[in-house]
């Protein structure tokens, strides 16, 4: 279990988290809906420390545990510790241009992990193919389509073997056609039984793939149900007045 407490976060005068409370269990897909501004992003920033909360903590409880509570300004350890136990994926995919695929992926097991090149070359080669990417693995981001990019960008995520990914919005940023195959990517990790937290306005995947939706309002969350509930019956009004705009 990954337990998420209490977060808050401010941007200069504005709260733009106010205590965000969350478990996600091993294994589960979590999908994050809410209108533009209220907070998704910053919140996924804050689990993986690129944004660094006033108040909160995180704690993952396998083994070996760890424990950041926010309260106290976290060191540089265990700020490391936890983007160890959680790959993000960028709405604009933030590939090094100046690096291959193959590069891209290898980059953080050798520089983060300090795995040898021959062992992150093969590693990184078994991720691309696993994302269907295996004859782009010498192309640089510029020679891939917008897909593509992003599939690589899930590779990367994928190379430092966290326990916990962090997808956000990694669909919108892209033409409609090469939405799906970045979608099916992430069912396929969805079966594999990856645990998932994924900022998205894509509701059928949502409603396919998604064992919990929690709805964001405000820098809250405002309500959080089985999918199909949540879609057919939604109980907050704040939730009815968002799927009723995106629908
Ligand atoms: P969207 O769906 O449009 O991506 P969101 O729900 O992900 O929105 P956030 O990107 O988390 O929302 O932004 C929440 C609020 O925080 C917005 O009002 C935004 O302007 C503000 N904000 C985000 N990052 C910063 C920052 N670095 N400095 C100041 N304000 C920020």
């Amino acid at each position: 279990m990954i337990k998420i407490r209490n977060i808050h976060k401010r941007f200069g005068f504005d709260t733009i988290l106010d205590g965000i409370d969350l478990d996600i269990i091993k294994g589960q897909v979590v999908v994050i809906l809410g209108p533009s501004g209220s907070g998704k992003t910053t919140f996924l920033r804050c689990l993986n420390a690129l944004e660094v909360p006033e108040q909160g903590s995180i704690e993952f409880e396998a083994p070996p545990p760890l424990l950041v509570d926010f309260a106290r300004m976290p060191d540089q350890n265990q700020i490391l510790a936890l983007r160890r136990r959680s790959g993000m994926v960028f709405q604009q995919y933030n590939l090094f241009p100046h690096k291959t695929a193959l590069e891209n992926v290898m980059e953080a097991p050798v520089q983060v992990q300090g795995k040898s090149p021959v062992e992150a070359r093969l590693q990184a080669s078994e991720l691309l193919e696993k994302v269907g990417l295996a004859d782009k693995a010498s192309l640089y981001p510029e020679q891939l389509s917008g897909g593509q990019q992003q599939r690589v960008g899930i590779a990367r995520a994928l190379a430092l073997q966290p326990e916990l990914m962090l997808f956000d919005e990694p669909t919108s940023a892209l033409d409609p056609e090469l939405v799906q195959d970045v979608l099916k990517t992430m069912k396929d990790l969805a079966n594999e039984g990856r645990t998932m937290l994924v900022v998205t306005h894509e509701i059928q995947f949502a409603l396919d793939v998604a064992d919990v939706v929690v709805v964001m309002d405000e820098g809250k969350i405002v309500e959080k149900g089985f999918p199909d509930d949540l879609f057919r019956e939604p109980k907050h009004e704040r939730t009815r007045a968002f799927l009723s705009r995106i629908a």
